[in-house]
């Protein structure tokens, strides 16, 4: 009897998201699907965005439901369209009645010498990475300001706190990501309503699969050479961060454990920026 109800104390507790409703940008491929995966664990209803095709994100929408028995819907909005990104928020409100957890995750990445950089590419990480994060944040506050609570978790980076050559763009809008965080955190730091900012170090997803090669140009070095000297080089434990651990990390700032923690930039990094 008594082991009865202390598992079923521990399902509640593991279950603290339930009725909640998160919506993560970029959610239909690396760390943006690990955090809906952990927030769906914790009982969340999932609101999934990314481009891909829409046959590959139905099958991760269907494989959640069933997982988590949590509801899982889908948008394909822009992130670099403000009315697209405001029409995400409007969906999830109607679906779901409120947005809980925004997790601004979308992103793109592109390496260069900053004088060959080219216009498109820096235009579309600043908007991907920093202005979708003012619109998602802007859309979705009026409902969280009214509901008394929120959390609101924009993922930036190690590079939000250091720089590497040739990401002028990738820094320049994680730094940025830092600034808006902190800002916001203060603006609501009286309403229930946290902000913070997590800085992973790398993770094997494909966006850091897909720089390699562009890596390895702009050095004059080969993949693996890549992998060992650049990536690794600059994290001491030198592994690879896990999608896994940075999903139970955002769902930590979720709990009412993290209540105190707000405007926070927050290193998961293997120890990279201690240096
Ligand atoms: P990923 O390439 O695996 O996933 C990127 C996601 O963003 C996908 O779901 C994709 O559909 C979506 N996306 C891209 N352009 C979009 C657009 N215009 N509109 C809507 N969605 C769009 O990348 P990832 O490695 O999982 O990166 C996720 C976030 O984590 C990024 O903000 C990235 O900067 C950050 N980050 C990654 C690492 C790493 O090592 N992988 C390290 C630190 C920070």
């Amino acid at each position: 009897m008594i082991l009865l109800f202390s598992v079923s104390d521990q399902m509640t507790a593991a279950k603290f998201l339930e009725n909640k409703t998160a919506v993560i940008t970029g959610s239909s491929s690396g760390i943006g699907l690990g955090m809906a995966k952990c927030l769906a664990e914790a009982g969340a209803n999932i609101v999934l965005n990314g481009i891909e095709p829409a046959e590959q994100i139905e099958s991760i929408r269907a494989e959640i439901c069933k997982e988590y028995g949590v509801k899982a819907i889908y948008s394909n909005a822009n992130m670099m369209k403000p009315d697209e990104i405001k029409g995400l928020i409007e969906m999830s409100e109607a679906e779901f009645g409120g947005v809980d957890i925004l997790v601004n995750n979308a992103g793109i990445q592109f390496v260069s010498p900053v004088d060959e950089f080219p216009i498109d590419k820096w235009d579309a990480i600043i908007a991907i990475k920093l202005s979708s994060a003012f619109h998602t944040i802007r859309a979705a506050l009026p409902g969280m300001k009214t509901r008394g609570s929120g959390r609101i978790i924009n993922l930036a980076s190690a590079h939000a706190l250091v720089a590497s050559p040739y990401k002028s763009a990738y820094v320049a809008a994680k730094h940025g990501i830092a600034g808006l965080t902190k800002t916001i955190a203060l603006e609501v730091a009286e309403m229930n309503i946290t902000v913070n900012a997590i800085c992973p170090g790398y993770v094997l997803t494909p966006l850091v699969a897909q720089q390699i090669p562009d890596t390895a140009k702009a050095r004059g070095i080969t993949e693996d050479e890549v992998k060992r000297d650049v990536l690794l080089a600059a994290q001491p434990t030198k592994k690879f961060v896990t999608v896994e651990q940075v999903g139970a990390f955002a769902r930590f700032l979720c709990s009412d454990d993290a209540a105190s923690i707000t405007g926070a930039i927050l290193p998961i990094e293997g120890g990279w920026t201690a240096k």
